[in-house]
């Protein structure tokens, strides 16, 4: 197997939806498995966590496809953006479909007249994401349409909050100079976005709570009772917001054991599943004047131990961590010198006695998916999802 591999502990990934199961109670929990299960491998992942999972969501109807095909038997929702041409591969296999609009809703409805197959759907609704999905002033014909398919299972409601993770917006009292991060949320630390910006431009969540009470309020005036299976929290109104737990939690990013956001109050218990290691796999002595890598952007000052990994931004180390990551090798923390190759990187580990072969842990073991966005400029979710399809997962399970 190749020397450069991430392993993930499966046992970590079952306490954490334990420890989340625990706090939403009797709330149900959709695991969230899209994006090569957040970089972990959903391979690997998806088999040992389903039985354990109420739902599972992926953002694509090809994922949904790839756990079928795994043989997952758990119920899959597809939650991002559907277009018409795909509606036979969720009668297919069995997948349930989020209708974001009427027109998708309709089109189910009739293939599902046409072929005389069940298709289990969830509406969508927009309470302040401005992304997919009918708002809340839109959304009475959807329900009314959905309350008339008779081939179509409407199984469930949902929408999606977009600043749940601001801590600082659960009350009513938002100070109005905040950090670029916190007002950014995850996606904070990127350079572009480090503006202030007025209160009125961020959706709070109690708002998006409100919106979708008036949703389900619709389902009051109407014969049908009970409106389906409620959900919206994702991960930081899974920490936060126990009003938005409904039926069923999402939680994404801290099933992985990941905190979507630095100052978020950590009112459950997970820890990361990832180490990511490597192995030396050269070593050699370098002297002041002759540049490191690409651009010679690092060069010694004085006679140092310069050691070479095979791992490079090709497997998700970012080339924008250049001079700023920092690797363990035997316990020991080294500062990453030049600039970061496609398929490799340098190492200083000064006058220690590095030998080709000697593991190098290049994420966690005290390295953290904070510590990557920190050096590349980006949030933990880009980090975790960057992780290379050329990076083997070894699934391990440490208790
Ligand atoms: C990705 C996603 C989630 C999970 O988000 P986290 O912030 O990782 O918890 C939940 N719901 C929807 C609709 C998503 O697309």
């Amino acid at each position: 197997m190749r020397p450069t591999y991430l392993e993930v502990n499966l046992s970590q990934l079952k306490q954490n939806l334990e420890n989340i199961r625990a706090h939403v109670a009797p709330a149900k929990v959709l695991v969230v498995l899209k994006a090569n299960a957040y970089g972990h491998g959903v391979d690997g992942v998806a088999p040992f966590i389903a039985p354990f999972a109420d739902y599972i969501g992926v953002a694509i109807v090809e994922e949904g496809i790839h756990l079928r095909k795994m043989g997952i038997a758990t119920p899959i929702l597809v939650m991002g953006g559907t277009l018409p041409e795909q509606l036979p591969d969720f009668f297919e296999y069995d997948l349930t479909l989020a209708a974001s609009s009427l027109d998708l809703l309709s089109a189910a409805e009739q293939l599902a007249e046409s072929t005389r197959k069940r298709l289990k759907v969830h509406l969508k609704v927009d309470t302040g994401m401005e992304r997919m999905g009918v708002r809340e002033y839109e959304a009475e014909p959807l329900i009314e349409k959905s309350m008339a398919c008779s081939y179509l299972e409407i199984e469930g409601i949902f929408t999606h909050f977009a600043n749940s993770e601001v801590s600082s917006l659960r009350g009513s009292a938002l100070p109005l100079k905040q950090s670029p991060a916190m007002l950014e949320g995850p996606s904070g630390r990127e350079k572009h976005a480090e503006q202030e910006r007025p209160r009125n431009d961020i959706v709070e969540s109690s708002l998006q709570l409100e919106r979708f009470e008036e949703v389900l309020s619709i389902y009051d005036k109407r014969s049908e009772p009970h409106p389906p299976i409620r959900h919206i929290a994702n991960s930081g109104a899974t920490l936060l917001l126990p009003d938005s737990y409904y039926d069923m939690v999402r939680p994404g990013v801290l099933f992985y054991g990941v905190y979507p956001a630095r100052d978020i109050e950590r009112t459950i218990d997970v820890k990361p599943a990832l180490t990511w290691k490597s192995k030396v796999a050269y070593s050699k002595v370098t002297l002041p004047g002759r540049g490191v890598s690409y651009g010679s952007l690092w060069q010694a000052e004085a006679q140092t131990r310069i050691v070479t990994v095979p791992c490079g931004y090709a497997d998700g180390y970012f080339r924008r961590m250049t001079n700023q990551a920092r690797v363990s090798i035997n316990g020991k923390m080294y500062s990453q010198v030049g600039r970061i190759c496609m398929d490799q990187f340098m190492v200083n580990v000064g006058d220690d006695d590095v030998k080709v072969g000697d593991e190098i842990v290049l994420f966690g073991q005290g390295i953290t998916a904070e510590d990557f966005a920190d050096w590349a400029g980006t949030n933990e979710y880009e980090v975790l999802t960057n992780i290379g399809a050329r990076v083997p997962r070894v699934f391990v399970q440490i208790a």
